[in-house]
C-alpha cells in the first residue's frame, strides 16, 4: 500500500467517506502473458480529484476500464459504495479521449443515450429536460438540436460531459479526455471539468500524461511506472482551491511539477 505523502506535511483535509476501494488488484493480458497491473491499492473518498499519471502502457486505461466495470480483474477486488464492481453501472460516469458521439443523433438524443439504452425511448424522452440544463451548464445551450458534425471538437467533448452526467453518477472516471484538444481549448475544458465536479461535489479519476494538468486539477496525483504496471507514489496537491490557470506560473506549482518530474524519471515527458 503506498500512503499519500504530501508535499508539505499537515495541511491534508480531514479523510471524507471512501467511494472507491480497490484491493490487491492484479490484471494479466492472457494471449501474451503480459502483467499490465500488479498490487494496485486504492482509495478514492468522496469528492476527491484524483490524477493517475505514467508513460504509455503503465495500464492506466486497463486500472480505469477495471474500476469502471469493462474489463474482470485478474485478482483482487474492486468495491464502489460498498458493493462490488462486476459490470458498468449507472453510478459510474465515463469519458475517453474521443467523444464518440453518434453522428445520426442530435445533441441531446446523444446525451439522453445511455437513459434511453437502459430504460427506453420515453424515459429517454422524459430526461430531455435535464440534457438541455446540463447542455446550459457547459455552455451549449443553443446547441441541443444540432448533428455532432457541426460541433467543434471542443464542443463534442462538453456534449460528452453532459451524457456523462446525465446519469448523475457518484464517480467520474475520465481517460485523457481533452488530450486531443488543442491547448487553449484544453485549458478551458479543465476549468470546467473543475466547476462542474466542485458544483456537483462529484469523485473524480483522471487519466493523463500531462503533469501540468494533473497538477491543476488534482487533490492525489497516483504515479504509475510500467513492466509490471504499479503505483509508484501518491502525491498530495496542497494547492488551494478552486485552482486558476495562473497558479501554473508559482514557485509552488513548479516545485511539484519538479517532484513528479523527477518520480517519473527517465520516463519523463511535457
Ligand atoms: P496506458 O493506458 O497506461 O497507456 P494500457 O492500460 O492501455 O496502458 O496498457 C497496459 C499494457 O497492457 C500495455 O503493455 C498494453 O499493450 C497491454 N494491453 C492493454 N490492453 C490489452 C489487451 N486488451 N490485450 C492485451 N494486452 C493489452
Ligand atoms: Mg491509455
Amino acid at each position: 500500500m503506498v500512503e499519500p505523502r504530501p508535499l508539505h506535511p499537515g495541511t491534508a483535509a480531514p479523510a471524507a467517506r471512501p467511494v472507491y476501494e480497490i484491493e490487491r488488484l492484479s490484471k494479466t493480458y492472457a494471449r501474451n502473458l503480459l502483467v499490465a497491473l500488479t498490487d494496485v491499492n486504492l482509495t478514492l473518498r468522496q469528492g476527491e480529484f484524483v490524477s493517475v499519471i505514467g508513460s504509455s502502457g503503465c495500464g492506466k486505461s486497463t486500472l480505469l476500464k477495471i474500476m469502471a466495470g469493462l474489463h474482470p480483474p485478474t485478482t483482487g477486488r474492486v468495491m464502489l459504495e460498498g458493493r462490488p464492481v462486476t459490470g458498468p453501472r449507472p453510478d459510474i460516469g465515463m469519458m475517453f479521449q474521443q467523444a464518440t458521439l453518434l453522428p445520426w443523433k442530435t445533441t441531446i438524443e446523444n446525451i439522453v443515450l445511455p437513459i434511453e439504452i437502459r430504460e427506453g425511448r420515453a424515459a429517454a424522452k422524459a430526461a430531455q429536460g435535464r440534457a438541455l440544463d446540463l447542455l446550459r451548464l457547459v455552455g451549449l445551450g443553443d446547441f441541443g438540436n444540432v448533428y455532432p458534425g457541426e460541433l467543434s471538437g471542443g464542443m463534442a467533448q462538453r456534449a460528452s460531459i453532459c451524457r456523462m452526467l446525465i446519469a448523475d453518477p457518484a464517480v467520474l472516471l475520465l481517460d485523457e479526455p481533452f488530450s486531443a484538444l488543442d491547448e487553449l481549448t484544453r485549458d478551458f475544458m479543465n476549468m470546467e471539468l473543475q466547476r462542474i465536479c466542485r458544483e456537483r461535489g462529484a469523485t473524480a479519476f483522471l487519466v493523463t500524461h500531462s503533469i501540468a494538468e494533473a497538477v491543476l486539477l488534482s487533490d492525489r496525483i497516483l504515479v504509475m511506472k510500467p513492466r509490471p504496471g504499479r503505483i509508484v507514489e501518491d502525491v498530495m496537491i496542497d494547492l488551494p482551491r478552486p485552482r486558476t490557470l495562473e497558479m501554473v506560473n508559482t514557485p509552488q506549482f513548479g516545485e511539484i511539477v519538479e517532484h513528479i518530474r523527477n518520480l517519473l524519471g527517465q520516463e519523463a515527458f511535457s
